[in-house]
């Protein structure tokens, strides 16, 4: 039997961040990993897609991930060498709540700590269909060696978004079919109507309020058929992207046996302190595999406070501030509330908006496109700030700063931005 302070199972972000801080603090940790380290994230997610966002072409896309990938990959593996981590290239499941099982070698280590990491995986819709070959998820898509002509998507959320942004770029044909009336679910919908628009304008075409039926492989394609507006149309396709959200990966942990039980959508359930509520228990699930908030910075967070809690240090993370960014082009970004939510729960505000086309230095990159909302409350307090246009998440971070610290909108006003930047776009807006 190996013993070990904290056990970690996953080396995402979540995983491989908490490992570097609780061996930082002194801890004795191992990690287990039964893929490649970096997670999905690294692998077949944020950076995969961050190095086709930034390509020119597909094929230059592809090359550039191929190194780029190996290149993060390496560098997670080196913070795994500190000599308080040992990195187990296997898959854990419990064998009690504090002794997991390597597989296949069968090794057993027992830890004071546990944390799971363990990510998500896509999730398909229950359709006819789903089968056919050319239906693909996201990492899938990836993994295409050639540039499909013609793509559609199921669902405009984060995944089918940029996606569909990259791949039109490449010269595909791109139609989005979407469920709801708008895009991007936790944006402002009205930044997400522009942003859609825009991408219309483009040559993306969206059939919006559009429940996917079934998918049927024929000698044209794909079809994809869906009701809109209770009519039923379909789009022919070669590949077809499944953006239809991710769930919790829980499978094979043998959960029952150190007592956990899922909430009912698949998630295991938390508190505060990302621990899973049972007496003594020394057992935490972080990142997407908790389902609170599936981004990889909010992961990584996660990890630091269960370290923290386990140690006995307190924190000051704001988990209720929680920035994201779509990366679109030109891209999106958000943190707080948006308008639609103020109006739903009566929260009094005031909207302050400002506009790229009146930023100097967004004319000068020929980055016109864009706008920013800041939601302010009647005491100046800044409430949420919600924006398109080039760089936005930069700008949205400033904003995310300064909500953790409380700051006003007139101190903000107060405060000296450099000319000339994007960063002048929020100041505008401060001083609206
Ligand atoms: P999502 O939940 O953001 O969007 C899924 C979309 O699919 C929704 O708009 C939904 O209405 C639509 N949909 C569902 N069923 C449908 C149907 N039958 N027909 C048509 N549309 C349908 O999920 P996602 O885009 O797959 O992303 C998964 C997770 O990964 C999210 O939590 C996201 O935040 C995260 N993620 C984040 C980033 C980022 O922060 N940049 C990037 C990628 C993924």
């Amino acid at each position: 039997m190996n013993n070990a302070d904290l056990i970690i199972i996953g080396a995402g972000p979540g995983g491989y961040r908490a490992a570097e801080y609780a061996a930082k603090q002194g801890l004795k940790v191992v990690i287990f990993e039964g893929s490649e380290v970096g997670g999905t994230c690294l692998n077949v997610g944020c950076i995969p897609t961050k190095t086709y966002v930034h390509s020119a072409t597909f094929d230059e896309a592809r090359e550039r991930m191929a190194v780029v990938v190996p290149q993060l990959r390496a560098g997670v593996e080196g913070i795994l060498s500190n000599p308080n981590i040992t990195l187990v290239r296997e898959k854990a499941s419990f064998v009690d709540s504090n002794t997991v099982k390597a597989s296949p070698s069968g090794e057993v280590w027992r830890g004071v700590n546990i944390i799971i990491a363990t990510g998500s995986d896509s999730k398909a819709i229950p359709v006819p269909g789903i089968d056919c070959p050319g239906v693909v998820d996201s990492t899938g898509l990836l993994n295409l060696d050639t540039l499909p002509k013609r793509l559609c998507i199921i669902g405009a959320g984060v995944i089918g978004m940029e996606f569909a942004n990259v791949f039109h770029r490449f010269g595909s044909e791109v139609t989005v079919v979407e469920f709801l009336k708008e895009c991007l679910p936790a944006l402002d919908s009205d930044i997400a109507k522009r942003l859609r628009k825009q991408m219309e304008k483009e040559g993306i075409a969206f059939k919006m309020g559009a429940g996917v039926k079934s998918l049927t492989s024929g000698e044209g394609g794909i079809n994809v058929c869906f009701e809109q507006k209770g009519k039923e149309d379909s789009v022919e396709a070669d590949i077809v992207l499944m953006a239809t959200g991710r769930k919790p990966r829980t499978g094979g942990l043998n959960l029952e046996a150190a007592g956990i039980t899922l909430a009912r959508n698949g998630s295991i359930p938390v508190d505060e302190n990302f621990q899973i509520p049972s007496p003594n228990s020394t057992l935490y699930a972080i990142g997407d595999v908790n389902g609170r908030q599936m981004l990889a910075h909010a992961a990584e967070m996660q990890a630091i406070r269960v370290v923290n809690h386990i140690i006995g240090k307190k924190d000051g993370i704001r988990f209720d501030i929680m920035p994201a960014a779509i990366f679109t082009s030109p891209e999106a970004a958000c943190v707080g509330l948006t308008e639609d939510q103020l109006k739903e729960q009566g929260v009094a505000y005031v909207c302050k908006k400002s506009f790229w086309r009146a930023n100097g230095k967004a004319l000068a990159m020929g980055e016109a496109e864009g706008l920013l909302k800041l939601f302010v409350s009647p005491d100046g307090l800044i409430l949420g700030c919600h924006a398109y246009g080039a760089h936005s998440a930069d700008i949205v971070q400033e904003v995310s700063v300064l909500m953790c610290k409380n700051t006003t909108v007139e101190e903000l006003a107060d405060m000296v931005h450099i000319h000339p930047t994007l960063s002048e776009i929020l100041f505008v807006a401060a001083e609206a």
